[in-house]
């Protein structure tokens, strides 16, 4: 899809309002977050892609290396963005900065994404923080994410708490690749609350590095009986970048 198609889908899709540039601060005048500087430096994952998880690929092969070689509970996983320069600012300081302001007009992004993927769900959630996380942080921004994007489409009562975090786990940004897909393992449990059984779950989060997060999430609900576990994230980050972040 252009970029100017998708600036119309976008507009068409919102009221218009003014907003601050989500990078810059500059006033904007329409709903896309970004000034059109700005814009000019969002990568969208627009290229090839990993047929299961979305991720883009620099390489001919159909799966990235995650996908070919590991146990993957999640049936897909989309991003709009890849995880680089505004996009990559805007999620940090969604996550970090206190700025969890921000998630709503990325939420519009998302809501975009299930769109022209045709996303079916029964259910939406968010990948969970741990207590402690959520303690120092005061919001689990994978949430703010779900619950705009349920306001934006009206689907508020689509939203439920699916799975929890029991223990707090290692950043992941101190470990290698290894380490940081045995982390997260036995981190999860299914909230006493939830019925996921048939359910087509749509999983929100920020950010895919490795898929560890998600991926656990998704053995979770598989294991409780969903039907389907379609991830969302807003950015995705390529096999081959190395970004120092953590997936919580
Ligand atoms: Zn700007
Ligand atoms: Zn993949």
């Amino acid at each position: 899809m252009s970029r100017a198609k998708f600036r119309e889908l976008l507009l068409d899709m919102f009221t218009a309002t003014d907003y601050r540039c989500l990078n810059c601060g500059r006033d904007v005048f329409d709903n896309l977050g970004f000034c059109p500087d700005c814009m000019k430096n969002v990568v969208f994952n627009n290229g090839k892609t990993c047929k299961r998880c979305g991720v883009a690929l620099d390489t001919d092969e159909d799966y990235c290396g995650n996908c070919a070689f590991d146990k993957i509970y999640f049936d897909r996983a989309y991003s709009p963005f890849c995880y680089e320069g505004v996009i990559r600012k805007a999620v940090l300081d969604m996550k970090f900065n206190n700025l969890g302001a921000n998630a709503k007009v990325l939420a519009r992004y998302l809501v975009f994404e299930a769109d022209r993927q045709k996303l079916e769900y029964d259910l939406v959630t968010y990948a969970p923080v741990s207590a402690k996380t959520l303690k120092t942080r005061r919001y689990n921004q994978a949430q703010l994410l779900a619950r705009a994007f349920c306001d934006i489409l009206n689907k508020t009562d689509l939203l439920a708490e699916t799975v929890v975090k029991i223990r707090e786990t290692s950043p992941q940004e101190k470990l290698s690749r290894s380490e940081r897909k045995t982390n997260l393992v036995g981190s999860y449990r299914l909230h006493p609350l939830a019925n996921v059984k048939n359910k087509r779950i749509l999983l929100i989060d920020d950010v895919k590095t490795t898929g560890a997060t998600i991926n656990e999430c998704a053995k979770v609900l598989k294991r409780h009986g969903a039907a389907q576990v379609t991830a969302l994230t807003l950015a995705s980050r390529k096999e081959s970048l190395d970004y120092e972040i953590s997936e919580e």
